[in-house]
């Protein structure tokens, strides 16, 4: 035993970083006094999970992994085989010589939208509608814990975009015009990741435990200003302007711990954000003190350049430099790590740079316990999709609906509707289709898999539910004038609006609703009273009909549980929702934002009218 000792040959050598009893600082430090470059720069990566394996994740000391927005759902409904799938890659990472846990990241930006029989909640705008942070706060709890159920410890949420013109394809990702609302949703960080303790000192990532997950606030910065709309395009603004609408999101962020940051794809005044040295390294870790990590979008680096990908060392080069933590490579990552060993080693990028970025990664990986906790167990597995998260999603339903018309005058409510009537008409497009209801970001990137895309209630469904049982509804989708004429209907309910979309895809410089709306609106309105509902991810034109129409309601993207809806309509609750966004009258008013001079809307920022349950 002494001869074994003293030749220095341990079978178990203490290693500091391993002991949860040891200050963290003192365990980065030592980690990182261990790591060879080739492992330091692996953690910078994140890879895409179609590209992954568990020998990837070890031959490379691959740090990070995601689902992302474009790829292909995975098709297996259980939180089990998700779970199966984390671990695999997390046994990966644990076999390589220092076992550094990998983190694994997704778009859970309405619910844990990714995966079948989770609870959808409405997207941001509509959030934005109810001016309840404290809402948004439960959601992002119960969103960590069916981002937890399924093994899956990081979160691309929230987007505290700014949206200031519509005719973006992302504003319903944006909580509000108004940057006041958007910094106070921010409350949806300490849901997610927990409360940070009051002694935390500012800027540093905080994850309470195995309940919650790493956020990250999205996209830094001024993704939602950019000229009449354009995704990724650029933003012109002064620095008062940025500072005053596009940065209070972000000073709230870090403020609750925010854990990680991404960078947006759009450019500042001409310069891309994701080589912006002066706003990530001068503005973001420096004055702001943002001690969590950076992460790079998807291919983020590539666009640098264009066309995109054109000088790919270079692009590393200018993001790595900029302050770029963790790079989305998401695919080639061997060019990625290839280059910017490349660069490293001929001191185009100081080592001084890769240990600031390692350091940061890290730091929140040993704050959320990675390292005790790298692999999920089953415990979870009833959260996904439970009771308590589909209540919730249906407060938030009921809560975000604003109601923009009731009848010609208040003496004469055109809602809520009775429950109890001889024959009422169900109509539209979206009235019986959750995928519509969901919107993009949900099971797939566009949102384009139809109705029986997951678990929930549509608002037929749900008007069904709710009325009394001797009222019969009828639902046909563009009912015919004389099918109407001899309906004799009580009253219809006539549901239409936007078809799914994401991203540049929802990029629309017109925001009129597809014609078989419409059609079905003035076919159904011209005959029989009736209320109208938009489903749609911002406003839409409605002034040609806002006289046909006797009550209008604007219900967003509400997500799976359209009994919110109904529980509304039929006053069971009343109507509280506020517009958190200015309602045009024509698309050639954009932009027309809360405080402009010229301020000539359909319906003001802030409006929406109110009922009493009954
Ligand atoms: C989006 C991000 C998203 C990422 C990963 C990008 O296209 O801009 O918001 O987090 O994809 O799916």
């Amino acid at each position: 035993l002494h001869l074994f000792c003293s030749a220095g040959v341990s079978a178990a050598e203490y290693m500091k970083y391993k002991d949860p009893s040891q200050p963290m600082n003192a365990r980065i430090k030592d980690l990182m006094n261990r790591m060879t470059l080739d492992e330091k720069i692996g953690q910078m990566v994140q890879i895409e999970r179609k590209v992954a394996s568990a020998e990837v994740m070890k031959n490379y000391f691959i740090g990070s992994v995601l689902s992302g927005g474009g790829s292909v759902p995975v098709k297996q409904a259980s939180a089990e085989s998700w779970i199966d799938m984390v671990n695999d890659f997390q046994k990966g990472s644990l076999s390589t010589r220092l076992g550094i846990p990998m983190i694994y990241g997704i778009d859970a930006v309405h619910g844990h939208n990714n995966v079948y029989k989770a609870t959808i909640f409405p997207h941001n705008v509509g959030l934005g509608a109810t001016r309840d942070p404290q809402l948004v706060k439960r959601i992002g709890a119960a969103t960590a814990l069916e981002v937890r159920a399924t093994g899956i410890q990081y979160v691309f949420a929230p987007c505290i975009a700014v949206c200031r013109d519509p005719r973006w394809g992302r504003c319903y990702e944006s909580y509000s015009e108004d940057p006041k609302i958007v910094q106070a949703m921010t409350e949806i960080v300490p849901g997610l990741q927990g409360d940070i303790p009051a002694d935390s000192p500012k800027g540093v990532p905080f994850v309470a435990g195995k309940k919650n997950v790493a956020a990250c606030a999205k996209h830094y910065v001024g993704d939602g200003g950019t000229t009449r709309g354009i995704n990724e395009n650029n933003t012109v603004i002064d620095w008062h302007g940025l500072l005053s609408i596009h940065m209070p999101g972000y000073y709230n962020s870090i403020i609750k711990g925010v854990s990680t940051l991404m960078v947006s794809y759009s450019s500042l005044n001409g310069k891309k954000m994701h080589a912006n040295r002066d706003l990530i390294t001068g503005f973001l870790k420096k004055t702001l003190k943002f001690r969590g990590f950076v992460i790079s979008d998807w291919e983020g680096i590539d666009r640098i350049t264009s066309p995109a990908h054109a000088n790919y060392t270079y692009s590393i080069q200018a993001a790595v430099s900029a302050g770029v933590d963790m790079i989305m490579i998401p695919l080639n990552y061997t060019d990625f790590i290839d280059g910017l060993t490349y660069l490293v080693k001929n001191k185009a990028i100081s080592m001084s740079r890769i240990d600031d970025a390692v350091r940061r990664i890290l730091r929140v990986k040993f704050t959320m316990g990675l390292f005790e906790h790298p692999l999920a167990d089953y415990s979870l597995v009833n959260e996904l999709g439970r009771q308590e998260h589909r209540d919730l999603a249906r407060e938030a339903v009921r809560k975000s609906l604003v109601l923009l018309k009731n009848g010609e005058n208040a003496d004469e409510p055109v809602l809520p509707l009775p429950k109890k009537a001889p024959k009422i008409l169900v109509a539209g497009s979206h009235a019986d289709n959750l995928g519509y209801q969901c919107g993009g970001w949900t099971i797939e990137w566009q949102g384009l898999s139809g109705n029986n895309l997951t678990d929930g209630t549509t608002i037929l469904t749900a008007i069904k539910n709710t009325v009394d049982p001797t009222t019969k509804v009828v639902y046909e989708e563009n009912p015919s004038s004389d099918y109407l004429k001899s309906g004799n209907f009580s009253y219809a309910i006539v549901v239409v609006g936007e078809l799914p979309y994401a991203e540049t895809f929802g990029d629309n410089t017109n925001l009129t609703i597809p014609l078989s709306g419409t059609a079905t609106i003035m076919n159904v309105c011209g005959s029989v009273k009736c209320v109208v509902i938009v489903i749609s991810g911002r406003p839409v034109v409605l002034q040609p009909y806002v006289l046909l129409v006797d009550a209008f309601v604007a219900a967003w993207l509400p997500g799976s549980e359209g009994q919110g809806v109904a529980d509304v309509l039929f006053g069971d609750y009343g109507f509280t929702g506020k517009l958190p966004r200015t309602w045009f009258k024509t698309a050639d008013q954009l932009p027309m934002n809360v405080g402009d001079t010229h301020y000539d809307p359909l319906f003001p920022f802030g409006f929406g009218l109110t009922t009493k349950p009954v």
